[in-house]
């Protein structure tokens, strides 16, 4: 594995999730087995609550913060603004950094993770994280028991009335305002709605709102496995279960309706179906033209957005829909 960035000097939230992303790879799932701290609050909650034995069951990004969940409800919240990074190592690897800069170093059998110069390195149970003023909160978890369809849609139209031009695709992917769609289901999601992925929440109506959400529900519960570790790259996920091309039966493509098929015709429709990069990230959005329709809101571009087509060029009608 190697060690991360070294040298990042306003980590970019991007750059803590690929830091996240890293850690989970390393450590997650597994036990602590040595635990070292510079930072004499840490140490305190240490001493009273060993953290080796513990499994760290994830790390997650929100904003500039990265979060480590520790089994026995203990979360290490570290914020990574300005001189902070996290490295991962193998254990017993010479670090790239020198001691006096290491606040926390936590150690699962054969890696290790350092954090060095992190501004901000405190504990949290889930009660206190979510007090917290300063970590950004997620919205509701599509996947947990106690989700409603009502709440998801309450999610989206606060989101509308405190963001109105956030894209729609851009929003579903906010873990801020759900938390659980991945790029995969995003695109899926909006389909599935028939909304363009690139109108404003401004214009998206209730009922389209609640399409969307009952839609994330039932692929992300349908995919209940595959759909965990969060950010993984979708492979595996199902939401389209008709007929599939016989050729091509490991094709991921086969099993989603949008997701990866540019270029293909849309499963309801005959239209070739669009691929553009979108919001700060650059994620890439699929959408079929004709199923999704445009609509701008005032003073936006009456002009539908285009994205890339290969194979197919304008519109085909399939004979059967
Ligand atoms: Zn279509």
């Amino acid at each position: 594995m190697a060690a991360l960035p070294r040298q990042e000097p306003v980590p970019e939230g991007d750059t803590i999730y690929r830091a996240a992303r890293t850690l989970q790879k390393a450590i997650g799932g597994k036990v602590v087995t040595a635990f070292d701290t510079g930072l004499a609050t840490l140490a305190s909650v240490n001493d009273n609550t060993p953290i080796v034995g513990r499994t760290v069951e994830h790390v997650e990004a929100r904003g500039k913060w990265c979060l480590i969940f520790f089994s026995g409800d203990l979360i290490l919240v570290t914020h990574m603004l300005m001189s902070g990074s996290w490295h991962v190592y193998r254990t017993g690897e010479k670090w790239w950094m020198g001691r006096s800069h290491m606040r926390v170093a936590i150690t699962c059998g054969e890696y290790q993770a350092v954090a060095f110069n992190v501004p901000i390195a405190e504990f949290h149970t889930a009660r206190s994280l979510e007090r917290s003023s300063q970590v950004p909160k997620l919205g509701p978890d599509i996947l947990a028991d106690e989700f409603s369809v009502e709440a998801g849609i309450r999610a989206l139209r606060e989101r509308a009335a405190s963001h109105p031009e956030d894209e729609v695709a851009v929003a579903l992917l906010n873990q801020r305002v759900m938390a659980g769609l991945g790029n995969v289901y995003k695109s899926e999601v909006a389909f599935a709605a028939g909304v363009n992925p690139f109108r404003q929440l401004c214009t998206i109506t209730e009922r389209e709102m609640e399409a969307m959400v009952e839609a994330a529900h039932k692929y992300m519960k349908a995919n209940v496995l595959d759909a965990r570790p969060r950010g993984a790259s979708g492979e595996g996920i199902v939401t389209y279960t008709g007929p599939r091309r016989t050729t091509h039966a490991m094709n991921r493509g086969d099993r989603v309706w949008v997701y990866g098929r540019q270029g293909q015709e849309c499963r309801r429709c005959g239209t070739a179906i669009m691929m553009r990069k979108q919001g700060k990230q650059a994620r890439s959005t699929y959408w079929c033209p004709t199923c999704q329709p445009w609509f701008a809101a005032e003073g936006q571009s009456l002009e539908a957005p285009v994205g890339k087509q290969e194979k197919l060029a304008g519109v085909r009608r399939k004979a059967s829909c």
